[in-house]
This record gives structure tokens, sequence and C-alpha cells, in this order.
């Protein structure tokens, strides 16, 4: 029997998947797509970034995606020990979309593949890639099929959108460390019955009292339910005791202003818990195939920046096989691993002053000018590639003198 052959095969419909696959489709390539899920699956990472709607607009979904209704967003909110601050993302230095939306994941990315089947990509759902072979003329892959099946498919260029899978750096031993102290997020779904003040429109990030590098996010959804998850180091979410919700509730009852905000909740989901996201690989590319979105690298829920990322890789990576498959010379690590790991670090220099206090210091200080916030905006807008922005040309001396100016006083 001769192996079945496709020009691209992509190994996940997430976000990255999907969106790669549009694009794609797009420009003539034939495309295949293994899901190891059943859609609509769960997924965490709810909050978008005004900057992916460029993706979706790109991607021909951005219709699709707002006519599902999702909550509006327009900005973020930070409140620490009765102090409040927001952003309007519509107010800021980059121009682009200043709005976007707070989405369960299980519709969004469901609408999302739907999308890249409209425009002709075939998606194998439960079908697991197994094993990777990039030894041959052309890479084959081993997947095992709802009924336990093994086949062997090879393809002319294997994009890795396998999310926290991550199933290429695992099999290439590409994983390298991330430089960040193992956390862990215990999160739900509630109906959240808040009557108080309070800004659907903006996702919360709430500090903890004591602890300022223990967060809560509140990421309001349509139809009165809302997302609720806290982050902090494992030792600190161990010392909490029984089930996810309780142990969650716990953490929550030791911050005032949540806890008040949330009193008339109705906790009517299971809590999940999941550590050790953050990783990083050794190259996000290598003969006959690229990572793109978490199956590359993921640092940090905290700016919610993991989906823009996504889409950006899987645009970027896109346009290089529109090169490619015409003939052109790619030099993946110069146009592709380069300028991704551009915005990632502009997020990841945020990322680490976030932890340490200094971003804290900086937004809730009252006395910015004005331009200086919209520079801010954009970051947490999603906009971390635009180097007319200074926050994002010169991200670590900018912060650095920010906080300086903001603790002298
Ligand atoms: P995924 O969405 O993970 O999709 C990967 C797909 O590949 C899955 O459907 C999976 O089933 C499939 N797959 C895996 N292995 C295989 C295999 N071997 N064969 C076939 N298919 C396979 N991001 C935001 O933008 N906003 C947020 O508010 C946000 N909050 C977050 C909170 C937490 C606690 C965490 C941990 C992350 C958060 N993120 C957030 C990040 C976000 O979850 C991810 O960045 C995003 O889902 C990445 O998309 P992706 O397409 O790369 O991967």
């Amino acid at each position: 029997e001769q192996m079945e052959s496709v020009e691209i095969l992509i190994i996940g419909a997430g976000p990255a998947g999907s969106v790669a696959a549009a694009l794609l489709r797009q420009q003539g390539r034939e495309v295949l797509v293994l899901e190891r899920e059943q859609f609509p699956r769960f997924s965490i990472g709810e909050s978008l970034l005004p900057q992916s709607m460029e993706y979706l607009e790109q991607a021909g979904m951005l219709r699709a995606v707002v006519e599902a209704g999702f909550q509006f967003k327009n900005g973020a909110a930070f409140v620490r020990n009765g102090q409040y601050t927001d952003f309007d993302f519509r107010d800021k230095h980059t121009i682009g979309w200043g709005t976007t939306y707070q989405v369960q994941r299980g519709t969004f990315d469901h609408i999302l593949a739907k999308e890249a089947e409209r425009f002709g990509a075939q998606i194998r759902y439960r079908h697991e890639v197994t094993m990777i072979d990039l030894v041959q003329e052309k890479p084959v892959v081993t997947v095992k099929d709802p009924d336990g099946k093994i086949t062997q498919i090879e393809a002319g260029f294997i994009l890795d959108a396998s999310g926290f899978g991550r199933i290429l750096p695992r099999l290439l031993k590409l994983e390298s460390p991330s430089n960040f102290p193992v956390r862990g997020a215990i999160f739900t779904h509630i109906e959240d019955r808040i009557s108080g003040e309070f800004d659907r429109n903006k996702i919360r990030v709430t500090v903890h009292p004591k602890h300022c590098d223990v967060w809560f996010w509140t990421i309001p959804f349509a139809a009165g339910r809302c997302s609720l998850g806290v982050v902090a180091e494992t030792s600190f979410l161990d010392r909490y005791q029984g089930t996810e919700v309780e142990r969650l509730q716990a953490i929550i009852s030791e911050d005032e202003s949540l806890k008040t905000l949330l009193e008339n909740a109705v906790w009517d989901t299971p809590a999940r818990h999941i550590v050790g996201y953050s990783a990083n690989v050794a190259s996000l590319s290598g003969k006959g195939y690229a990572l793109l979105g978490n199956a590359g690298e993921f640092l940090d829920p905290v700016f919610s920046s993991g989906v823009t990322i996504a889409f950006k890789s899987a645009s970027l990576a896109a346009a290089l096989l529109q090169r490619q498959f015409a003939g052109e010379e790619v030099d993946w690590q110069a146009e592709y691993g380069i300028p991704l790991k551009k915005g990632v670090d502009t997020f990841r220099a945020f990322v680490e002053s976030w932890y340490a206090g200094g971003f804290q210091q900086i937004i809730f200080h009252e006395e910015h000018q004005p331009e200086i916030r919209r520079m801010i905006a954009s970051i947490l807008a999603g906009y971390a590639w635009d180097l007319t922005n200074p926050m994002v040309k010169e991200t670590a001396r900018r912060l650095a003198a920010l906080e300086a100016l903001c603790t002298s006083e």
C-alpha cells in the first residue's frame, strides 16, 4: 500500500493550527490537520488581545468570530490593596485594533477550526500524532486513529501546533528549561452575579494583598459568567487543602476586594489545576518543520499573550511557506525564529518585571504622561512587535527607567 502524502501537515487544531491552515489554503496549498481531541474541547487562554484581531482578519475568520457573540473587551484593569488602575486599549501608541473579545475556548477554537475547513483544510479529529521521522527525504508522521489503527503520512512540510502537547520538541529533545520559577494555576468558570461596580469589558487582574507574585484573573464572559483563576508558585498553591474549588476559594478569601466582588457567585463548575506550563525550545524550526504557538514557547499567562503569539507565529510561517513553495530559499531562523522572538522577548521583559514587582509599581503610579500610558497600553493590547514603540525597541531600559521614576518619590 502506498503511503498517504500531503503538501502541508499541521499537528493540532488550536488557534495556531487553524489560522495557519486557513492562510495556507488561501495560497492554494493542500493542508491536512491532525487533532488528537474531538471538538469542542476545553482549553485555557480566554482573554484575547486586540492585536489578535489583525490575524483573524488576515485568515478570513473575523466575521465568524464577531457573529459568535462573545464578550466584548476593550482593556485591562489592575487592582492591588484597594488601588485600581485601568488601560483602555483604544487609547494606545500603536495603530491597529483596540478592541477584542473574551472567549470560551471550546467554542472559539471550534469556530476557527470550522473556518479552516470552510477554506478547504481537511481536519481529522481524534487522530493523534505519536512519532515523527525527519531523517527521510520528506518528514513522515505516525498517526493513531480513533480505532487505534496506526498509519504513516508523508508531508512536504510539518507545522507543529500541538500546544502544550509539544510533540516535536519532546521527540527531538529540543526542550530547554524556562527560566521562570515553576508556577501553577487553579481556575474555573462561575455564574458571577456581580452587582457592584465592575467593568465587564476588561479583564481584571488582582494582585494578592501580601504576595506581589500571586495574582488572580477575572475574565467576564457573555451571559453573566466569568472565568476565574489564581496563579502562584507551586510551593504557595501546595499550602491549600481540599478540592480545587475549595483551594481557589480559600486563596480568593485572602483578598477583600475579590471576596466582596464574588460574594454572590454560583460555583457550578469543578476547578482545574495546571502546573509548570512555562516552556522554551532550543530552536523554532529545522529541516522540514517549524513550531507554532505554544509548541514553541510559552511564557506566562499574566498579559494574556498566548493566543496572540500563536496567531503571529502562524502568520509568519504561512508567509514563509508561500515563498518556499514558490522556489525561494528561506532562512527560517532569520526570518521566522528571530522576528517571532522579538515580540516574545518584549512580553518576557514585562512578565519578569511584573513578578519582580516593578511593573506593578509603574502601573499603580498615578502621574504618568499620557504618552507613556499609551506605550504601555500598546503592549497590553498585544502590539509587542511594533518597533515604533520605545517600550518595544528598548524594553528593559525603558522599564527600568520608569520603575526608578515611580519608586523615587
Ligand atoms: P493549543 O491551544 O494548546 O492547541 C493545541 C492542539 O493540539 C490541541 O487541540 C491539542 O489537542 C492538539 N494536540 C496536542 N498534541 C497532539 C498530538 N500529539 N497529535 C494531534 N494533536 C495534538 N492565552 C491568551 O491569549 N489569553 C489568556 O487569557 C491566556 N490565559 C492563560 C492562562 C493559563 C493558566 C495558561 C496556562 C495559559 C493561558 N494562555 C492564555 C495561553 C493559551 O492557553 C495558549 O497560548 C494557546 O492556547 C496556544 O494556542 P496553540 O494553538 O499554540 O495551542
